[in-house]
């Protein structure tokens, strides 16, 4: 049912097969709230929606309209014959505390009402939560799941089951639930981020993602619910996501705010529109502003700029580049920088799920020091013969030290960072030909580790390092204390 196409990192384009045609992920799917229609759906289509997420749950309380939607079903109810996510009312019960329905009955009413991916009732714990709470309400989740998988099981053409991931911000409790999933389900959305995204809490949110994964298998799609913002698409897909619902894109422009990748912005006070959809291509600021549709335009480009989005990360992932727009973007807020770092930091998942890249890695910040293919090189060091003698530079010594020739080494290296050393047959090869910016510590720290890692693992030879004078303090701190290290730099040249 999920046909995975291309990987990059964690992320992928695949293909998702429901009852009423394909998805291909990563989609993003526009909220549409059945008793307010902002856009017409005819137009949220041609703006790219490939898929819609209504509430289950409104329109079951909601007399003319659940009479309606069992009597035609959900998709010409909503006049879309593409597919149609339903959710059962989480997120009303997230804000008024109950919902008055019980699992069995949405779930059926889903399946009645024609809805190709279903949502059974699920409990989302809010973030920071007592851990008990966490646990008990996980377990509710997992026996709704479990009796929603076992109602559709057995009906021709059924509907896909979305199966929601639980447990507050506790990470363990996260894959613990994944694990619990596994084999109930063909959708897997991490549920209760809402609360974090509004927060800024991009942090927990790594962490919650990756553990989510590491539970779940490596070939189900993800759904992280309740994040539509164009600013998070990118590292949410990076780090493993398939499929997100945006409700922000009304939710925004009911407040003035203009949504960019780069951030958001107050309509009230710009003056000009950074974007070119069809609405900020036609207005100024002024008149989007004062429009009597301004809500309704606002919308519009809204989901314009995240479906932009969404395309742009589909063509990174096609050309091996998603890491690096995932750099870029995290840069418009401090903490989804420090996200990205502490997402960077879990090597045994990342390198576990990130596939060899296809391309070469562009530098885009200190945090391209923690890149797995930086990690994958330096374990081959330890397989690398360096003879009596060896020599690791930063530039050719024939122009500052000509006493010292190459032929009189049995190795020869070069130090680039921030990967390390590697043979000089390997510079324009992947991925140590990755463009460096000189002066990031970071790099030249993380390439030094794999020189020490070298000298240590090869306490016999003796290893002349002749270093450019921006390498020479930092060198000089990392290998003090190693004597089988003479560091030449270009005061003795
Ligand atoms: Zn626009």
């Amino acid at each position: 049912m999920f046909e995975i196409k291309i990987k990059d990192f964690l992320g992928r384009i695949g293909v998702l097969d429901t009852p009423h045609g394909k998805i291909e992920t990563p989609a993003l799917l526009p909220v549409i709230n059945p008793n307010r229609l902002l856009l017409p759906v005819s137009r949220m289509k041609e703006i790219g929606a490939e898929a819609l997420i209504t509430n289950a749950y409104i329109i079951y309380r909601t007399p003319h309209l659940r009479e309606r939607a069992v009597d035609v079903g959900i998709h010409r109810l909503l006049g879309f014959d593409a597919p149609v996510m339903t959710d059962s009312g989480s997120y009303q019960l997230s804000v008024y505390g109950d919902i008055e329905v019980e699992n069995e009955d949405i779930v059926q009413f889903q399946i009645e009402v024609g809805s190709d991916i279903i949502v059974p009732k699920d409990i989302p714990t809010p973030p920071f939560s007592p851990r008990d709470r966490a646990e008990k309400e996980l377990m509710t989740t997992v026996r709704n799941v479990s009796e929603a998988w076992e109602m559709l099981a057995g009906l021709s053409n059924r509907p896909l089951l979305a199966s929601p991931i639980q447990g507050s911000t506790y990470p363990d409790l996260r894959e613990k639930c994944a694990r619990m999933l596994r084999g109930m389900g063909d959708i897997f959305p991490i549920g209760a981020v809402v609360p974090l995204l509004e927060n800024y809490r991009f942090k927990q949110i790594a962490e919650i993602i990756l553990h989510s994964k590491m539970g779940t298998s490596t070939c189900t799609p993800i759904h992280l619910f309740g994040a539509g913002h164009p600013m998070i698409l990118s590292f949410a897909v990076a780090f493993g996501c398939d499929l997100f619902d945006s409700a922000a894109y009304a939710l925004f422009a009911k407040e003035n705010r203009y949504l960019s990748p780069h951030g958001t912005y107050d309509l009230s006070s710009m003056e000009y529109l950074p974007c070119a959809c069809p609405i900020c291509s036609t207005h100024t600021a002024k008149e989007l502003r004062e429009s009597d549709e301004r809500e309704r335009l606002l919308a519009e480009h809204n989901l314009h700029t995240a479906f932009s989005e969404i395309r742009l990360i589909k063509e990174s992932i096609r050309e091996g580049t998603l890491i690096e727009l995932v750099q870029q973007r995290c840069r418009a807020h401090p903490r989804l920088l420090d996200a990205l770092k502490i997402a960077l930091s879990h090597t045994d998942i990342i390198d576990e799920l990130s596939p060899q890249r296809r391309s070469s890695p562009f530098y885009s910040g200190p945090e391209s020091a923690l890149m797995p293919e930086v990690r994958r090189h330096q374990k081959r060091l330890e397989r690398l013969e360096v003879g009596k003698n060896c020599i690791i530079f930063t530039t050719h010594p024939a122009s500052t030290h000509p006493e010292l020739s190459l032929k009189d080494f049995d190795s020869v290296f070069i130090l680039r960072a921030p990967f390390g050393p590697f043979p000089p047959e390997l510079a324009e090869t992947l991925p140590v030909n990755t463009v460096h910016v000189s002066g990031d510590l970071e790099a030249k720290h993380k390439a030094l580790e794999g020189v020490v890692y070298l000298v240590k693992n090869n306490p016999d030879t003796l290893f002349t390092l002749v270093l450019d004078r921006e390498w020479l303090d930092i060198a000089k701190q990392r290998l003090n204390g190693l004597d089988n290290v003479e560091v030449w730099g270009e005061e003795n040249g």
